[in-house]
């Protein structure tokens, strides 16, 4: 068979020139199926006749004109599997993998025409019935050959395998542990499309592989139709990845990951069909639009591919799962072999010139196949970012610099040559310096956390001793004070403050009335003696001291001397501290005999803060 391919006749060679080949056109060979029993029975006439070894004239059975089309090679029915192994270039595409080359074979074509035949050989007769060697495909002749190939290489290849199929616009992993379920298609730059999660089996045989070809095989979904018993209601993807051991460490591979290498692809496209032809319905009928829609989605980006303006910009590889996972082998960096297949029935004559045309046109399509890339040859993301910051900042030092020695010339000569030279150092110290704040800021915010939390502490002790306080000043104590008249009232108190005198405001909640001295109008309303009944036996109010309150100093028969409100306006840091806000006493009288009391207790004192706040209290 003539191969097309470099001016020099070696196409391996010359894809082998760099990372970005030379344009190679997608080679395309063609299959025409023998005429099947069924259609011999119905005396169904052939429309096609090979003329040599390249082209196929087909005869419209109306007479008229004869239409010639030419390929890289035409087999017609009378071909063997074999030779079509041997003739389509298969094996050529297979070097190329092993060479670390992305590489895909595909058959498309009308159904029934023979695509899954010409890949894997007729279905099995039966369960445990196998395909007769001489009916296998051309990927179980592919695999026996490549195989035999990595053992006479002399070198460790590791192989892998994967098989996914497209059902109803869903990928699904024919090679999953448990059943089938869709994957997503992402998108990066570096590997293009690709299938998230899907499986990849390492093998080291022709059994091993063989196995898995056949396990996919059996949960691929078909069906049966008037055009073909076994029909293939999905696309199907195999793909061997080829990874040879380099000089450098070769990373591990994850799940979904593509192993650095070659790869050889085998897509086995569903076969466009006519639902009225085919007599498909419901499910069946679901299946054949979603097939159809994604082959015109790939005619359309084979037209497209097409026209050289076109070409360079949008081709929508997105509008299907199909052009999605082929975009690489039609318009990207792989090498693509193309076998269109089919039916020599005059029946099927309209579909056959579709599939020619098609053909015709998709040899017209050229990748750029790229080579095999040194895993050292592109630095990792992270460096490769941390490089472009650095450029950019000394980008921006050496834009100060300008602009330092714009305006002070005197910079310019020997200090300007220091600077320059010393850009790296100025560099390495701005660093040292961000470092330094960095470290310091942090240390702040961590002491700053720290008095947060013995704030809130404090804050809760203090309040607990608040609470404590005015319970205590509530407790109905021995020799209480006596009410005043107007306060006489059953009103149980909502606060802890003495009810003291009616004359003045009632407490909006409980209508108890408040101190005499929480009154504005004080002075008018409450004489001083009503406060301090003069009744025998009774102490004054001032000489009840509460039970909290320090005991007089032994010797002193002077009892305590009353308290005025400017004493209690006198301890303005202890209401501050009960109330929360301005001076609004709600305590009785503090004791002011000890010298060695601290400042903030006698009154009048200072900043008291939050850590002796506790310590007043419970003093
Ligand atoms: P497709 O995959 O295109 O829908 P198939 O490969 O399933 O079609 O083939 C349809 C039928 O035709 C199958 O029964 C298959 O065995 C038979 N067939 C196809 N090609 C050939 C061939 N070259 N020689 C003998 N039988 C063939
Ligand atoms: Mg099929």
């Amino acid at each position: 068979m003539e191969e097309r391919g470099s001016p020099d006749g070696d196409p391996a060679r010359s894809l082998e020139q760099g990372p970005e080949g030379p344009e190679t056109p997608i080679q395309v060979v063609l299959r025409v199926r023998p005429m099947s029993t069924a259609e011999l029975r119905r005396g169904e006439q052939s429309a096609l006749h090979c003329s040599g070894t390249r082209t196929l004239q087909v005869s419209p059975p109306g007479g008229g004109p004869d239409v010639a089309f030419r390929f890289g090679a035409v087999l017609d029915g009378a071909r063997t599997q074999e030779d079509v192994f041997r003739a389509c270039g298969v094996k050529r595409l297979g070097e190329l993998a092993l060479r670390g080359f992305s590489c895909t074979v595909f058959t498309f074509g009308q159904t029934g025409s023979g695509k899954t035949y010409t890949l894997t050989g007729p279905p099995p007769q039966g369960e445990g019935v196998s395909v007769p060697p001489s009916l296998v495909g051309i990927m179980q002749r592919t695999f026996a050959w490549l195989l035999d190939r990595v053992q006479h290489l002399g070198v460790p290849v590791t192989l892998r395998a994967s098989y996914l199929e497209i059902y109803n616009e869903q990928v699904r992993d024919l090679l999953s542990r448990g059943s089938p379920r869709p994957l997503p298609v992402r998108w990066n730059k570096a590997r293009g499309f690709y299938v998230e999660q899907l499986r990849m089996v390492e093998f080291a045989s022709l059994e091993a592989l063989m196995e898995l070809l056949q396990m996919g095989l059996k949960r691929r979904q078909s069906s049966s139709h008037t055009l073909n018993q076994a029909s293939s209601r999905s696309h199907a993807l195999f793909t061997l990845y080829v990874s040879r051991p380099t000089t450098q460490q070769v990373p591990a591979v994850d799940a979904g990951e593509s192993p650095v290498g070659g790869k050889l692809c085998f897509v086995d496209l569903a076969g466009s069909e006519k639902v009225a032809t085919t007599g498909s319905r419901g499910q069946l009928m679901l299946e054949a639009n979603s097939i159809n829609r994604s082959l015109l989605a790939l005619g359309h980006c084979i037209s497209l591919l097409l026209d050289p303006q076109r070409r360079q910009s949008h081709i929508p590889f997105r509008d299907s799962k199909l052009t999605k996972l082929l975009a690489d082998s039609l318009g990207g960096r792989g090498v693509t072999l193309m076998v269109a297949c089919v039916s020599p029935s005059a029946q099927c004559l309209p579909e056959t010139l579709s599939t020619l045309r098609y053909a015709s046109r998709a040899q017209r399509v050229t990748t750029r196949p790229q080579g095999p890339k040194s895993p050292g040859v592109k630095p990792p993301q992270p460096v490769e970012a941390e490089l472009l910051q650095l450029k950019e900042e000394n980008r921006h030092l050496r834009f100060q610099l300008d602009q330092i020695q714009t305006k002070a010339p005197g910079i310019h000569g020997a200090r300007g040559a220091w600077a320059q030279q010393n850009l790296y150092g100025m560099l390495q110290e701005f660093m040292l310096e961000n470092e330094r704040l960095r470290k310091e800021m942090r240390q702040l915010q961590s002491s700053r956390d720290l008095a947060r939390a013995e704030q809130h502490v404090l804050a809760q002790q203090v309040h607990e001793l608040e609470r404590h306080l005015l319970s205590a000043c509530s407790l109905p104590q021995q020799g209480s004070a006596p009410m005043c008249p107007g306060s006489m009232g059953p009103a149980a108190s909502c606060h802890a403050l003495p009810p003291l005198c009616s004359c003045c405001h009632p407490c909006p909640l409980c209508r108890v009335a408040l101190a005499h001295w929480a009154c504005p109008r004080r002075e008018c309303h409450v004489p001083q003696q009503v406060l301090e009944p003069e009744a025998p036996g009774h102490m004054s109010l001032s000489a009840r001291l509460p039970s909290w309150a320090p005991a007089p100093s032994p010797g002193s028969s002077k009892p305590p001397r009353e308290r005025s409100h400017s004493d209690w306006t006198q301890t303005p840091v202890l209401a501050e501290m009960l109330t929360g806000e301005g001076v609004v006493p709600s305590a009785p009288p503090m004791p002011t005999r000890s010298s060695n009391m601290p400042p903030y207790l006698r009154g009048g004192s200072g900043i008291l803060n939050l850590t002796q706040r506790p310590e007043a209290l419970t003093h």
